[in-house]
């Protein structure tokens, strides 16, 4: 089946009991048992609820695991994830992960004994040189944020393999069907799925898929004993969003060509980060394990006034955190995503003032470019 055909019928995809074309939000907690030695497949709605159960088989299908878990958020899904680690171990992540995976492993994980060295993971070398006789995990995001830069994650893999490391990946950036972390060897992929996977920016949730089978109870285990799991109605939302994913994908990554491609040639801008373009260090290596660019892109402009005008100045773009909604949205990494990590520690890592991260939605791109080009224009 071809990964369009799977998004609509890859899961459960008619309702057993009407046949109604779609899994109802079941919402309730708690299920009858029919007598005291038979105990039906759903007992109490933490442990399971077939709205959730529709969509983590829908995820794990698309991801090619074995097990998906549905959590109330990507961070949900992500520390209840690094919770199969424990006292004493440590990891080697990314040095530009997501400011709330950041956050989770210095502020909590850290406190709890399980410790973190940030390296930059586009480097293999460095990767290597930060594994220590404890390292149990190692954690990524290709293509990272705010930059976009590319991590080979063959390569990472066959590393940690030969130390009996444990890969993670987030792909929220990306989505399954631009990249398939399992395929390429890599043992936990993670997502957002408030982003592109939902899509429509009304639902906050989170997934975890693995292809292995005891570390898929390992998880299940912590899913069930931890608790953050996405409720019905989010987890009809999440499936609803998911069945577009290919379409949206496709529309919003077109657009992004023809933005970029646009942005190169006005004079206000002056560098753009996108795995697309070939002058990009990781172009080779991204399309070597992404089927496409995807349509979150980033730019530098020629100064912070720019800056400015565009981030208030355009209307069609919303000035807002978050990305991979039908709706384009702009924002500004240094005050946003990245306010977090000191000035100089962000000029160090190239976050520049004057950069700017740009999430490309169903609008038409003719629309969208009048719109930058209105927004630099304006007094
Ligand atoms: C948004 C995001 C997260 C966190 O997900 P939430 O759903 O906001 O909890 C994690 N990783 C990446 C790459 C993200 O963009």
């Amino acid at each position: 089946m071809k990964f369009a055909t799977k998004l609509i019928h890859g899961g459960q995809t008619v309702d057993p009991l009407t046949g109604a074309l779609g899994v109802p939000i079941y919402q309730t907690s708690t299920f009858r048992q029919k007598s005291l030695d038979e105990f039906g497949k759903y007992d109490y709605a933490r442990s399971g609820n077939p709205s959730r159960e529709a969509v983590e088989e829908a995820i794990a299908l698309l991801e090619g695991g074995s097990r998906g878990f549905a959590f109330a958020s990507g961070m949900a899904a992500i520390t209840s994830t690094l919770l199969i680690f424990s006292a004493g171990d440590h990891l080697v992540v990314c040095d530009d992960v997501y400011g709330g995976t950041y956050r989770a492993l210095t502020g909590i994980f850290n406190r709890l004994g399980i410790s973190s060295t940030f390296v930059d993971a586009t480097d293999p070398t460095a990767v290597e040189a930060a594994i220590r006789p404890e390292t149990r995990g190692i954690y990524l995001e290709t293509p990272s944020n705010p930059l976009l830069k590319v991590t080979d994650l063959r390569r990472l893999v066959a590393l940690a393999r030969s130390r009996g490391i444990i890969t993670l990946v987030d792909n929220t950036f990306m989505t399954p069907y631009l990249q398939r972390p399992l395929e390429l060897g890599c043992d936990i992929v993670l997502h957002s799925g408030t982003k592109f996977l939902s899509g429509h920016s009304d639902v906050i949730c989170g997934y975890a898929v693995v292809r292995d089978e005891e570390l898929g109870e390992r998880i299940r285990y912590i899913q069930n004993g931890f608790g953050a799991i996405l409720g019905p109605q989010d987890s009809f939302l999440a499936l609803r969003g998911l069945k577009t994913l290919k379409v949206r994908m496709d529309q919003s990554q077109a657009s992004t060509v023809r933005i970029v491609h646009w942005l190169a040639e006005q004079k206000q801008v002056t560098r753009i980060h996108y795995p697309g373009l070939e002058d990009h260090p990781g172009h080779l290596i991204h399309q070597g394990q992404a089927d496409g660019p995807g349509a979150v892109f980033s730019f530098e402009l020629d100064s912070f006034e720019t800056t400015r005008r565009l981030l208030e100045g355009t209307r069609l773009a919303s000035f807002a955190v978050s990305l991979g909604g039908v709706e384009s949205i702009i924002s500004y990494p240094a005050r946003m995503s990245h306010a977090a990590v000191p000035a100089d520690e962000r000029e160090r890592k190239g976050i520049k003032d004057t950069l700017v991260r740009f999430s490309t939605g169903l609008e038409a791109a003719e629309d969208l470019m009048a719109d930058i080009s209105a927004a630099f224009n304006t007094k």
